[in-house]
Protein backbone atom coordinates (compact mmCIF):
# COMPACT_ATOMS: atom_id res chain seq x y z
CA UNK A 1 0.00 0.00 0.00
CA UNK A 2 2.64 2.40 0.22
CA UNK A 3 3.52 2.10 -3.14
CA UNK A 4 0.08 3.37 -3.98
CA UNK A 5 -0.56 6.01 -1.52
CA UNK A 6 3.03 7.69 -1.29
CA UNK A 7 4.14 10.40 0.97
CA UNK A 8 3.09 13.09 -1.08
CA UNK A 9 -0.67 11.78 -1.99
CA UNK A 10 -0.99 11.11 1.42
CA UNK A 11 -0.30 14.43 2.66
CA UNK A 12 -2.96 15.75 0.32
CA UNK A 13 -5.73 13.80 0.91
CA UNK A 14 -4.50 12.63 4.36
CA UNK A 15 -8.04 12.08 5.94
CA UNK A 16 -9.42 10.15 3.10
CA UNK A 17 -6.21 8.08 2.62
CA UNK A 18 -5.91 7.33 6.08
CA UNK A 19 -9.09 6.16 6.66
CA UNK A 20 -8.82 4.30 3.16
CA UNK A 21 -5.47 2.60 4.00
CA UNK A 22 -6.47 1.81 7.45
CA UNK A 23 -9.80 -0.34 6.16
CA UNK A 24 -7.41 -1.91 3.32
CA UNK A 25 -4.61 -3.19 5.90
CA UNK A 26 -7.59 -3.99 8.05
CA UNK A 27 -9.47 -6.04 5.03
CA UNK A 28 -6.52 -7.57 4.57
CA UNK A 29 -5.88 -8.65 7.86
CA UNK A 30 -9.23 -10.10 8.23
CA UNK A 31 -9.78 -11.82 5.06
CA UNK A 32 -8.08 -15.16 5.88
CA UNK A 33 -10.21 -15.22 8.62
CA UNK A 34 -13.27 -14.77 6.88
CA UNK A 35 -12.22 -17.75 4.16
CA UNK A 36 -11.86 -19.57 7.43
CA UNK A 37 -15.20 -18.74 9.17
CA UNK A 38 -16.90 -18.62 6.18
CA UNK A 39 -18.16 -14.82 6.21
CA UNK A 40 -19.18 -14.56 2.77
CA UNK A 41 -22.92 -15.03 1.04
CA UNK A 42 -23.87 -14.66 -2.31
CA UNK A 43 -26.49 -12.24 -3.87
CA UNK A 44 -27.99 -13.75 -7.56
CA UNK A 45 -28.60 -11.03 -10.30
CA UNK A 46 -31.49 -12.60 -12.98
CA UNK A 47 -30.20 -12.83 -16.20
CA UNK A 48 -33.35 -12.01 -18.41
CA UNK A 49 -34.25 -13.26 -23.04
CA UNK A 50 -33.85 -9.98 -24.37
CA UNK A 51 -37.61 -10.70 -26.89
CA UNK A 52 -39.27 -12.48 -24.12
CA UNK A 53 -38.36 -11.61 -20.62
CA UNK A 54 -38.02 -14.89 -19.85
CA UNK A 55 -35.10 -15.35 -16.81
CA UNK A 56 -32.94 -17.52 -18.50
CA UNK A 57 -29.86 -17.66 -15.34
CA UNK A 58 -28.83 -15.67 -12.97
CA UNK A 59 -24.95 -14.76 -12.12
CA UNK A 60 -23.76 -15.15 -8.32
CA UNK A 61 -21.93 -11.78 -6.96
CA UNK A 62 -20.14 -12.36 -4.06
CA UNK A 63 -20.21 -10.29 -0.78
CA UNK A 64 -18.46 -10.12 2.14
CA UNK A 65 -20.46 -9.52 5.21
CA UNK A 66 -17.83 -8.08 7.78
CA UNK A 67 -18.21 -7.62 11.39
CA UNK A 68 -17.25 -4.32 11.64
CA UNK A 69 -17.32 -2.56 7.98
CA UNK A 70 -20.79 -4.64 7.65
CA UNK A 71 -21.31 -6.11 3.54
CA UNK A 72 -18.61 -5.50 1.86
CA UNK A 73 -18.71 -5.51 -2.16
CA UNK A 74 -16.24 -7.75 -4.14
CA UNK A 75 -14.52 -4.30 -5.34
CA UNK A 76 -13.19 -3.55 -1.74
CA UNK A 77 -11.67 -7.33 -1.87
CA UNK A 78 -11.24 -9.43 -4.24
CA UNK A 79 -8.03 -7.02 -5.46
CA UNK A 80 -6.46 -7.75 -1.54
CA UNK A 81 -7.86 -11.79 -2.55
CA UNK A 82 -5.62 -11.73 -5.50
CA UNK A 83 -2.94 -10.60 -4.24
CA UNK A 84 -2.88 -12.04 -0.82
CA UNK A 85 -3.30 -15.45 -2.25
CA UNK A 86 -6.82 -16.48 -0.89
CA UNK A 87 -8.75 -15.80 -4.15
CA UNK A 88 -8.87 -19.71 -5.10
CA UNK A 89 -10.07 -20.54 -1.53
CA UNK A 90 -12.87 -17.88 -1.94
CA UNK A 91 -13.80 -18.77 -5.71
CA UNK A 92 -13.56 -22.42 -4.72
CA UNK A 93 -16.13 -21.48 -1.82
CA UNK A 94 -18.29 -19.85 -4.32
CA UNK A 95 -18.77 -22.76 -6.98
CA UNK A 96 -19.63 -25.03 -3.92
CA UNK A 97 -22.24 -22.72 -2.26
CA UNK A 98 -23.49 -22.09 -5.67
CA UNK A 99 -23.95 -26.39 -5.97
CA UNK A 100 -25.62 -26.12 -2.82
CA UNK A 101 -27.77 -23.65 -3.86
CA UNK A 102 -29.24 -25.56 -6.97
CA UNK A 103 -29.30 -28.77 -5.31
CA UNK A 104 -31.52 -27.07 -2.50
CA UNK A 105 -33.71 -25.38 -5.56
CA UNK A 106 -34.00 -29.15 -7.03
CA UNK A 107 -35.36 -30.58 -3.60
CA UNK A 108 -38.02 -27.51 -3.56
CA UNK A 109 -38.77 -28.30 -7.37
CA UNK A 110 -37.66 -24.99 -8.57
CA UNK A 111 -36.98 -25.10 -12.60
CA UNK A 112 -33.42 -24.78 -12.65
CA UNK A 113 -31.69 -22.22 -14.80
CA UNK A 114 -28.03 -22.07 -15.07
CA UNK A 115 -26.09 -19.70 -12.88
CA UNK A 116 -23.01 -17.66 -13.97
CA UNK A 117 -20.14 -18.17 -11.69
CA UNK A 118 -17.24 -15.68 -11.75
CA UNK A 119 -13.59 -17.37 -11.44
CA UNK A 120 -10.42 -15.31 -11.27
CA UNK A 121 -7.31 -16.22 -13.63
CA UNK A 122 -5.66 -17.65 -10.55
CA UNK A 123 -8.37 -19.86 -9.59
CA UNK A 124 -8.65 -20.45 -12.63
CA UNK A 125 -5.34 -21.77 -13.33
CA UNK A 126 -4.37 -23.50 -10.44
CA UNK A 127 -2.80 -26.98 -11.27
CA UNK A 128 -5.58 -28.85 -9.74
CA UNK A 129 -8.36 -26.61 -11.35
CA UNK A 130 -10.73 -29.60 -13.27
CA UNK A 131 -10.77 -31.95 -9.82
CA UNK A 132 -11.31 -28.48 -8.55
CA UNK A 133 -14.44 -27.31 -10.49
CA UNK A 134 -15.69 -31.21 -10.48
CA UNK A 135 -15.40 -32.21 -6.81
CA UNK A 136 -18.20 -29.89 -5.67
CA UNK A 137 -20.35 -30.45 -8.49
CA UNK A 138 -20.05 -34.50 -7.92
CA UNK A 139 -21.13 -33.62 -4.04
CA UNK A 140 -24.20 -32.46 -4.56
CA UNK A 141 -25.03 -33.97 -7.96
CA UNK A 142 -24.99 -31.22 -10.09
CA UNK A 143 -24.73 -30.89 -13.55
CA UNK A 144 -22.03 -29.52 -15.22
CA UNK A 145 -24.91 -27.67 -18.29
CA UNK A 146 -26.00 -26.17 -14.91
CA UNK A 147 -22.67 -23.79 -14.25
CA UNK A 148 -21.47 -21.23 -16.42
CA UNK A 149 -17.92 -19.65 -15.56
CA UNK A 150 -17.23 -16.73 -16.80
CA UNK A 151 -13.68 -15.35 -17.41
CA UNK A 152 -12.33 -11.92 -18.12
CA UNK A 153 -10.35 -11.89 -20.98
CA UNK A 154 -8.01 -9.28 -20.49
CA UNK A 155 -7.04 -11.35 -17.16
CA UNK A 156 -5.71 -13.76 -19.42
CA UNK A 157 -3.73 -12.12 -21.77
CA UNK A 158 -0.05 -13.90 -20.41
CA UNK A 159 -1.25 -17.96 -19.99
CA UNK A 160 -3.91 -17.92 -23.13
CA UNK A 161 -3.06 -21.17 -24.28
CA UNK A 162 -3.49 -23.03 -21.05
CA UNK A 163 -6.26 -20.90 -20.53
CA UNK A 164 -7.86 -22.16 -23.95
CA UNK A 165 -6.79 -25.81 -22.89
CA UNK A 166 -8.84 -25.92 -19.40
CA UNK A 167 -11.79 -24.20 -21.83
CA UNK A 168 -11.59 -26.75 -23.50
CA UNK A 169 -11.33 -29.45 -21.33
CA UNK A 170 -14.28 -27.75 -19.25
CA UNK A 171 -16.43 -27.60 -22.49
CA UNK A 172 -15.71 -31.58 -22.78
CA UNK A 173 -17.42 -32.03 -19.62
CA UNK A 174 -20.36 -29.70 -20.38
CA UNK A 175 -19.38 -26.67 -18.55
CA UNK A 176 -20.45 -23.25 -20.35
CA UNK A 177 -18.38 -20.39 -20.66
CA UNK A 178 -18.41 -16.79 -21.20
CA UNK A 179 -16.05 -13.89 -21.42
CA UNK A 180 -17.12 -11.51 -18.84
CA UNK A 181 -16.33 -7.43 -19.87
CA UNK A 182 -15.45 -8.19 -23.40
CA UNK A 183 -14.84 -5.51 -25.59
CA UNK A 184 -12.14 -3.77 -22.63
CA UNK A 185 -9.50 -6.38 -22.84
CA UNK A 186 -6.60 -5.66 -25.36
CA UNK A 187 -6.73 -9.08 -27.64
CA UNK A 188 -10.73 -9.86 -27.54
CA UNK A 189 -10.41 -11.03 -30.92
CA UNK A 190 -7.70 -12.99 -31.20
CA UNK A 191 -9.09 -14.92 -28.07
CA UNK A 192 -12.27 -15.30 -29.27
CA UNK A 193 -10.68 -17.39 -32.14
CA UNK A 194 -8.62 -19.64 -29.48
CA UNK A 195 -11.28 -19.98 -26.58
CA UNK A 196 -14.25 -22.43 -26.83
CA UNK A 197 -16.79 -19.77 -25.62
CA UNK A 198 -20.53 -19.62 -25.69
CA UNK A 199 -21.23 -15.83 -24.45
CA UNK A 200 -19.77 -12.71 -24.46
CA UNK A 201 -20.84 -10.08 -21.86
CA UNK A 202 -20.68 -6.74 -23.18
CA UNK A 203 -18.93 -4.32 -20.61
CA UNK A 204 -21.14 -2.18 -18.31
CA UNK A 205 -18.44 0.67 -19.38
CA UNK A 206 -20.74 0.80 -22.58
CA UNK A 207 -24.17 -0.16 -21.58
CA UNK A 208 -24.39 2.27 -18.89
CA UNK A 209 -24.29 5.29 -21.22
CA UNK A 210 -25.41 3.36 -24.36
CA UNK A 211 -27.30 6.40 -25.84
CA UNK A 212 -25.01 8.85 -24.51
CA UNK A 213 -22.99 9.36 -27.80
CA UNK A 214 -22.50 7.23 -30.99
CA UNK A 215 -19.09 5.51 -29.74
CA UNK A 216 -20.77 2.87 -27.51
CA UNK A 217 -23.81 2.51 -29.95
CA UNK A 218 -21.37 1.49 -32.70
CA UNK A 219 -19.35 -0.27 -30.29
CA UNK A 220 -22.39 -2.57 -28.73
CA UNK A 221 -23.61 -2.95 -32.42
CA UNK A 222 -20.54 -3.96 -33.37
CA UNK A 223 -20.16 -6.79 -30.82
CA UNK A 224 -23.72 -8.10 -31.12
CA UNK A 225 -22.89 -8.48 -34.80
CA UNK A 226 -20.38 -10.19 -34.71
CA UNK A 227 -21.72 -12.17 -31.81
CA UNK A 228 -24.54 -13.30 -34.69
CA UNK A 229 -21.83 -14.04 -36.65
CA UNK A 230 -19.44 -16.25 -34.93
CA UNK A 231 -22.58 -18.34 -33.35
CA UNK A 232 -22.08 -16.84 -30.15
CA UNK A 233 -24.51 -15.51 -27.15
CA UNK A 234 -24.30 -11.99 -26.21
CA UNK A 235 -25.42 -10.74 -22.91
CA UNK A 236 -25.68 -6.55 -22.10
CA UNK A 237 -24.89 -6.01 -18.29
CA UNK A 238 -26.10 -2.99 -16.61
CA UNK A 239 -29.01 -2.28 -18.33
CA UNK A 240 -30.99 0.47 -17.11
CA UNK A 241 -33.02 2.29 -19.14
CA UNK A 242 -36.14 1.56 -21.21
CA UNK A 243 -34.44 3.05 -24.35
CA UNK A 244 -30.91 1.12 -23.57
CA UNK A 245 -33.52 -2.14 -23.25
CA UNK A 246 -35.32 -1.31 -26.60
CA UNK A 247 -32.39 -0.51 -28.56
CA UNK A 248 -30.78 -3.85 -27.33
CA UNK A 249 -33.95 -5.64 -28.50
CA UNK A 250 -34.14 -4.20 -31.69
CA UNK A 251 -30.35 -5.04 -32.69
CA UNK A 252 -30.96 -8.58 -31.20
CA UNK A 253 -29.14 -9.05 -28.30
CA UNK A 254 -30.13 -12.30 -26.55
CA UNK A 255 -29.78 -11.92 -22.80
CA UNK A 256 -30.09 -8.74 -20.82
CA UNK A 257 -28.79 -8.27 -16.93
CA UNK A 258 -28.97 -4.91 -15.31
CA UNK A 259 -31.25 -3.08 -12.96
CA UNK A 260 -33.74 -2.10 -15.10
CA UNK A 261 -35.00 -6.24 -14.46
CA UNK A 262 -33.58 -6.41 -10.72
CA UNK A 263 -30.52 -5.96 -8.97
CA UNK A 264 -28.78 -8.52 -7.13
CA UNK A 265 -30.98 -10.56 -4.65
CA UNK A 266 -30.71 -12.21 -1.83
CA UNK A 267 -30.81 -17.09 -2.28
CA UNK A 268 -34.25 -16.54 -0.78
CA UNK A 269 -35.46 -14.09 -3.78
CA UNK A 270 -33.57 -15.53 -6.43
CA UNK A 271 -35.83 -18.47 -5.61
CA UNK A 272 -38.94 -16.93 -5.98
CA UNK A 273 -37.67 -14.97 -9.16
CA UNK A 274 -36.75 -18.80 -10.69
CA UNK A 275 -40.21 -19.85 -9.86
CA UNK A 276 -41.69 -17.24 -11.06
CA UNK A 277 -39.86 -17.33 -14.81
CA UNK A 278 -40.69 -13.70 -16.06
CA UNK A 279 -39.70 -10.23 -15.09
CA UNK A 280 -41.13 -7.19 -15.80
CA UNK A 281 -38.60 -4.20 -16.66
CA UNK A 282 -38.95 -1.99 -14.52
CA UNK A 283 -37.65 2.42 -14.59
CA UNK A 284 -33.93 2.56 -12.74
CA UNK A 285 -34.53 4.36 -9.46
CA UNK A 286 -38.60 3.37 -9.64
CA UNK A 287 -39.54 0.31 -7.64
CA UNK A 288 -38.06 -3.31 -8.01
CA UNK A 289 -39.71 -6.28 -8.44
CA UNK A 290 -37.63 -7.83 -5.76
CA UNK A 291 -36.38 -6.16 -2.67
CA UNK A 292 -32.07 -6.50 -2.91
P1 LIG B 1 -19.06 -8.62 -13.21
O1 LIG B 1 -18.82 -10.09 -13.24
O2 LIG B 1 -18.90 -7.87 -14.47
O3 LIG B 1 -20.50 -8.44 -12.57
C1 LIG B 1 -21.41 -7.44 -12.91
C2 LIG B 1 -21.36 -6.29 -11.91
O4 LIG B 1 -22.22 -5.25 -12.40
C3 LIG B 1 -21.91 -6.65 -10.54
O5 LIG B 1 -21.22 -5.86 -9.56
C4 LIG B 1 -23.36 -6.19 -10.64
O6 LIG B 1 -23.96 -5.93 -9.38
C5 LIG B 1 -23.20 -4.93 -11.45
N1 LIG B 1 -24.42 -4.55 -12.16
C6 LIG B 1 -25.27 -5.35 -12.85
N2 LIG B 1 -26.28 -4.66 -13.42
C7 LIG B 1 -26.07 -3.36 -13.09
C8 LIG B 1 -26.78 -2.13 -13.39
O7 LIG B 1 -27.79 -2.10 -14.06
N3 LIG B 1 -26.25 -0.98 -12.88
C9 LIG B 1 -25.11 -0.97 -12.11
N4 LIG B 1 -24.68 0.21 -11.66
N5 LIG B 1 -24.43 -2.10 -11.82
C10 LIG B 1 -24.90 -3.28 -12.30
P2 LIG B 1 -20.60 -6.50 -8.24
O8 LIG B 1 -21.55 -7.50 -7.66
O9 LIG B 1 -20.15 -5.37 -7.38
O10 LIG B 1 -19.35 -7.31 -8.76
C11 LIG B 1 -18.24 -6.64 -9.28
C12 LIG B 1 -17.24 -7.59 -9.89
O11 LIG B 1 -16.64 -8.43 -8.93
C13 LIG B 1 -17.86 -8.56 -10.90
O12 LIG B 1 -18.07 -7.92 -12.13
C14 LIG B 1 -16.81 -9.64 -10.94
O13 LIG B 1 -15.77 -9.28 -11.83
C15 LIG B 1 -16.27 -9.63 -9.52
N6 LIG B 1 -16.86 -10.77 -8.77
C16 LIG B 1 -18.06 -10.86 -8.16
N7 LIG B 1 -18.23 -12.07 -7.56
C17 LIG B 1 -17.07 -12.76 -7.82
C18 LIG B 1 -16.61 -14.09 -7.48
O14 LIG B 1 -17.28 -14.90 -6.85
N8 LIG B 1 -15.35 -14.43 -7.92
C19 LIG B 1 -14.58 -13.57 -8.65
N9 LIG B 1 -13.37 -13.99 -9.03
N10 LIG B 1 -14.98 -12.35 -9.00
C20 LIG B 1 -16.22 -11.94 -8.59
MG1 LIG C 1 -19.38 -11.63 -14.23
MG1 LIG D 1 -19.02 -8.06 -16.54
MG1 LIG E 1 -17.11 -6.12 -14.37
Amino acid sequence: YAIESGVNSYMVHSKDLSLDTYKRISLDRDLFKAVKEGQFELKFQPIVEADRNMVVGAEALIRWNHPEWGLLSPDEFLNLAEMNGLIADIDNWVLEEVCRNLDLWRRQKVPLVPISVNRSAKSFLQFDTLERMITPLRTYNVDPSLINFELTESSFVENSDRVAEVIAQLGEKGFRIALDDFGTGFSSLFHLKEFQVQTLKIDREFIGSLLDGPENMAITNAIIQMAQDLDLKVTAEGVEEPVALRWLQERGCDYIQGYIYSKPVSAENIRKIFAKRVLKPVYAGGQLVVEN
